[in-house]
């Protein structure tokens, strides 16, 4: 499974005079796990999740040695794997258990879609790029993840047809929060979605009890737009 996992210090890419060496991924894994905890990730059930997702799989070779860094990655057609932290803060802070059907707005390299695919019953996600969407669910049934359902599309109208669901995670920035999100989500349902304006947002918690929304908010974060018809207007179209 896990490509280049037999290398400890070794050469994972030579071209021209440039070589990259890395740490074996459990090694390298096992520190970011470290520096997850250093920045304020507590649940043990999210840190563990990370020690199984070998997250350099979800990204392009060339950025193998890189991929244990706290850092957000490019994945191609302009759009990014997110950093670390952020995946970790977003899971935790949704409180996942086991029973719970979950919708992601924003594939991108399905390391997000791993991730959660640890706790719950089935992850619904849903990605506007063809090509990226294509690459990650070959990935994550390569890689054995077998409760995800996968659509190409807007997400910022949700997915109707499985609603509703306990935990909704959007992985782009949004102008405001599509309210078919909203009338997606189980009552006793929690949201995350970082919104704002496009360089930054905040991340926007959103609990649905009988008596009503309630919002809070758990810091500020950049994320790449949310483009769609309740998200940001597409560049690529007049
Ligand atoms: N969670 C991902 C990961 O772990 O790799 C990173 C997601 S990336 C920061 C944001 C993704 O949202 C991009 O792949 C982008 O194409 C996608 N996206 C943007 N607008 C969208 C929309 N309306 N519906 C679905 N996906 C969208």
């Amino acid at each position: 499974m896990a490509a280049g996992s037999n290398y400890h210090l070794s050469r994972i890419a030579s071209y021209h005079t440039v070589t990259m060496y890395t740490l074996k991924p459990e090694i390298a894994g096992e520190r970011l796990i470290k520096k997850l905890r250093e920045k304020g990730i507590t649940d043990e059930k999210v840190l563990d999740a990370f020690r199984k997702v070998p997250r350099h799989l979800f990204v392009d070779k060339m950025l193998y040695a890189q991929a244990y860094d706290d850092n957000a990655l490019p994945i191609g057609g302009g759009q990014t794997i997110s950093q670390p932290y952020v995946v970790a803060l977003m899971t935790q802070i949704l409180q996942l258990g086991r029973d719970q059907k979950i919708l992601e707005i924003g594939t991108g390299s399905g390391f997000q879609t791993a991730v959660l695919s640890q706790f719950s019953r089935r992850v619904y996600t849903i990605e506007r790029n063809r090509d990226l969407g294509t690459l990650a669910l070959k990935r994550l049934r390569d890689l054995g993840y077998q409760n995800v359902v996968f659509k190409v599309g807007d997400g910022t109208r949700g997915w109707v047809q499985h609603a509703p669901f306990d935990r909704i995670i959007v992985t782009a920035g949004a102008p405001a929060i599509p309210q078919e999100l909203v009338d997606q989500l189980a009552l006793g349902g929690r949201m995350i979605i970082p919104a704002g304006d496009r360089n930054i947002q905040d991340l926007e918690v959103y609990d649905k009890r009988e008596t009503g929304i309630e919002k809070t908010k758990a810091g500020s974060v950049v994320f790449v737009p949310l483009i769609g018809e309740k998200g940001w207007a597409d560049p690529g179209r007049k």
